[in-house]
């Protein structure tokens, strides 16, 4: 597997590989655990070769905190990377890579992105699309994979790449969760042993407790402070979304209902 720092050096490989040949990307944040493996292992096993970045975006992070905090395991993601199935690993060592100009232009969505998590976290969803788009841009794969985990974030991905043309397809992967019931995600690093114990409350209550209002003040019981709680139609059928705070962490999770 390998392993790539700068923009140079990940182009230079994406034009050595062989014409007729696929590639997916799987674009992460690092603290790889299992769900990131699922989209790695579906990415190795429909392309010919995959590419996935490692990159903490700065620009997505509306509380500097919740950047700072953000969990660094990178020896351990490289090691999960090869694992699964990558065949190169694109991790800029730092901001200006991805951003020589500064953040001074980006991608705006103007609907979608103001709801749910874009509501309470404003810019959120600019630093999302703007950092996909020149991260696809770069990657010029056939595939790329987002985890439904995020679905709203799934969702306007998938409307960007519809918007401009974008030549790699967006692959929707369904979420990895523990036997609890509980979404992987990075930020469960932060949780303490007792909120780990709450947590998986979580996924229960949305998905057994069909009022929403019932649903949210048993999440508040159980010691969450609910932030958004909403069902949404979709074509067929309807999701709920929510985001809820245990402690200092942020969970969020999604399903259809
Ligand atoms: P992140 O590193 O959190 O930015 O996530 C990178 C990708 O992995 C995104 O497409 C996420 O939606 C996806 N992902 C994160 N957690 C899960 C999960 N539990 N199941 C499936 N995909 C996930």
């Amino acid at each position: 597997m390998r392993t790539f720092t700068t923009i140079q050096s990940l182009q230079e490989w994406r034009k050595s590989l062989p014409k007729g040949k696929t590639l997916g990307v799987v674009p992460t944040m690092g603290a790889l655990h299992l769900g990131h493996a699922s989209l790695l292992e579906t990415s190795a096993r429909e392309n010919d070769f995959t590419l996935a970045t490692i990159f903490i975006n700065p620009t997505q992070f509306n509380q500097s905190s919740d950047f700072e905090k953000y969990p660094k395991t990178f020896e351990a993601d490289l090691a999960m990377c090869e694992k699964y199935g990558a065949d190169a690993v694109f991790a800029p060592k730092d901001a200006n890579e991805i951003y020589p100009d500064h953040f001074q232009y980006r991608v705006s969505e103007h609907q979608f992105s103001n709801e749910l998590c874009g509501e309470f976290r404003p810019g959120h969803f600019e630093g999302v699309l703007t950092v996909v788009l020149k991260l696809l841009n770069l990657a010029k794969a056939d595939h790329a994979y987002f985890g439904e985990k995020d679905h709203q974030q799934l969702t306007l991905i998938s409307g960007m790449a519809k918007a401009f043309f974008l030549e790699t397809k967006i692959i929707p992967c369904p979420t990895v969760r523990e036997d609890s019931g509980l979404a992987l995600s990075s930020r469960n690093l932060r949780l303490s042993a007792a909120e780990k114990e709450i947590a998986p409350r979580l996924y229960q209550v949305i998905s057994t407790i069909l009022d929403v209002i019932q649903a949210k003040e048993e999440l508040t019981r159980l010691g969450f402070r609910v932030e958004y709680l909403i069902d949404k139609p979709e074509t067929t059928g309807r999701r709920r979304y929510v985001a809820a705070w245990l402690g200092d962490v942020r969970l969020i999770d999604n399903v259809r209902i």
